[in-house]
């Protein structure tokens, strides 16, 4: 996809502005975020077969058995972290880079780690090319973390672990947020938690959502 030059015509961008307004009716309500959205061509991240469909609310396949994160829920779990200028995000499943450079439109300096070699290789050279920058690429189990380059003030998983990771717990700063979709068998549930201090912590269950699933090691 990389390959091929980086067009936005005034079709997408309408595409693009039909598909904020979908994103305000279902109740994200951040500016900053909707308009972080808007300036990633989503288009851009996906196979061309599969381009027609990138501002429809869907996730999408992006190789690997993996899939581009649905667009509402790129925003409910960006919004969710309310992400300032100059946060050090940590970001677990790179994947298409979609979710990195709506993090990075909003000043955050991201690390983001992907196990799926193929997409490791790929993404940085598509998001370089779009001028998206501040971010770190690693290829390693995201269930480790990034022990060298902690703390962080937000922490965004983005596939579906069955148990919350203690490891990056251990990772949050204190104030710190995480968001994750935890794998509760039937549903994957959206999972706030707030590292209030060193031993406790509020966590929240919200909406339901389906993701791939969080995988140990690599491939
Ligand atoms: N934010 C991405 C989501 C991709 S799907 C996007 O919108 O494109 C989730 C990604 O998490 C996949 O690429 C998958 O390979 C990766 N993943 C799953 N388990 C992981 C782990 N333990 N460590 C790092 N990445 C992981």
């Amino acid at each position: 996809m990389q390959d091929r030059p980086l067009i936005d015509n005034h079709k997408q961008q309408g595409l693009r502005k039909k598909l904020i307004a979908l994103l305000k009716q279902l109740g994200i309500t951040n500016d900053e975020v909707l308009s972080a959205i808007y300036k990633v061509p989503r288009h851009q991240f996906l196979d061309s077969v599969f381009e027609v469909y990138a501002y429809e609310n869907k996730a999408l396949p992006i190789g690997e058995d993996q899939t581009i994160s649905q667009p509402y829920t790129v925003a409910y779990q960006t919004e969710i972290l309310e992400i300032e200028e100059g946060d050090k995000v940590l970001e677990i499943g790179t994947g298409s880079g979609f979710q990195t450079a709506v993090l990075s439109k909003l000043g955050a300096t991201v690390f983001t780690i992907e196990r799926q070699k193929s997409l490791h290789d790929k993404t940085p050279k598509l998001l370089a090319k779009m001028g998206i920058e501040n971010i770190h690429y690693f290829f390693g189990d995201g269930f480790k973390g990034l022990p060298n380059h902690a703390p962080f003030d937000k922490i965004i998983i983005t596939a579906s672990p069955k148990k919350i990771p203690e490891l990056l717990i251990e990772q949050l700063k204190i104030g710190g947020k995480m968001i994750l979709p935890l794998d509760k068998g039937d549903v994957h549930k959206m999972t706030l938690i707030i590292k209030v201090d060193a031993t406790d912590l509020q966590i929240t269950e919200l909406e339901d959502f389906k993701f791939v699933p969080m995988l140990k090691g690599v491939n």
